[in-house]
């Protein structure tokens, strides 16, 4: 790996690639459209999709994962499919138990703290997903950090009346997380106080989560991934940043390489995209996502495809910015 990551291609960046724009079914991040960049190389195809607002240095992971994925391959899979949860956005209680009827998981994720709503709409939005699920399934709650250390541990004793998997970022800080998780039966899962690969460390050593959220583009690729969850040494769950089948595929092969895979992952997020790249995309089936590396179809591609100018420059700056980085991370 760190012989591999001195190959010039990860230091210069890419020279050609295909730019994608697809349309989102909801608003994910204050947009509707769905931008990154495609490469092919010897091992596959990768994908470079990182935020609007992130810069070179950061985006130097993001452009480590696709490089893996279009040049080294990743690490020999240990299942054929992976289980994931279906995602239950703040909506209505029918329209809850409708998501969750038709999805075939036997895990739901459910969005709680919307600003705006009422507390006792996740109350009722959770205890339909419990009828619509049956007793068997497993809830999981995610707050994206919204909740202060006393509304957390509130709501967490309403909601676990339900019986809870586990609760998703109850709060913004490592200190809160760690407050609620001392006052709550229910575990902790860190999400967004995880975006490098020194945070999940960080997370343990607060005390903070008994679970924690991993990504492979923010982390570098699938190995620099399966670094990061040895030495935390915590349950691992595996999320997608909503990618298109390319780069759901790194989520898939990291998720399939873990020892230990005890959780649903948040893989099954292609839906969220109007459209994909692949002819057979990674879409779930009966409540798991299939291992494997879908080809990117040439015809679909074209359809989304738009000019791949500035991307290609966003994948140099981001290359450049982490030329160091990867060697190091590969030690
Ligand atoms: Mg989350």
């Amino acid at each position: 790996m760190t012989e591999a990551l001195h190959h010039s291609g990860d230091v210069e960046g890419p020279t050609s690639g295909h730019a994608f724009a697809i349309p989102m079914r909801t608003r994910f991040r204050g947009t509707t459209t769905r931008h990154g960049l495609l490469v092919r190389g010897a091992a596959g195809w990768g994908e470079f999709s990182p935020f609007p607002e992130y810069p070179p240095r950061e985006c130097s992971r993001w452009w480590a994962a696709c490089w893996e994925a279009a040049e080294v391959g990743w690490p020999e899979p240990l299942r054929s499919r992976v289980p994931v949860n279906v995602t239950v956005p703040a909506v209505p209680p029918e329209q809850a138990a409708r998501i969750v009827a038709q999805s075939g998981c036997a895990t739901a994720k459910v969005k709680v703290a919307e600003p705006g709503q009422p507390e006792q709409a996740d109350r009722e939005r959770i205890a339909a997903v419990r009828e619509a699920l049956g007793a068997d399934g497993n809830i999981r709650v995610d707050a994206n950090g919204a909740w202060d250390v006393d509304t957390a541990v509130r709501m967490l004793g309403v909601l676990d009346r339900y019986r809870l998997e586990y609760v998703e970022q109850p709060c913004a800080t490592l200190e809160e997380l760690a407050q609620v998780r001392r006052r709550v039966r229910v575990p902790v899962a860190a999400d967004e106080s995880i975006r490098r690969a020194e945070d999940p460390l960080r997370v343990r050593a607060a005390g903070a989560a008994d679970i924690v959220v991993l990504k492979a583009q923010p982390l570098g690729g699938v190995r620099a991934a399966l670094r990061v969850a040895e030495r935390c040494d915590l349950p691992v769950v595996v999320s997608s940043a909503v990618e298109t089948s390319v780069g759901l595929a790194a989520g898939v092969a990291l998720a399939a390489a873990l020892p230990k895979l005890p959780y649903a992952c948040g893989l099954g997020t292609l839906d969220l995209l109007e459209t994909d790249v692949c002819a057979q995309p990674l879409r779930v089936v009966a409540g798991h996502v299939e291992v494997r590396r879908p080809e990117v179809d040439r015809q679909l591609l074209a359809g989304v495809e738009v000019d791949p100018q500035e991307w290609l420059l966003r994948a140099r700056q981001a290359a450049v910015a982490g030329g160091g980085d990867a060697v190091e991370d590969g030690r």
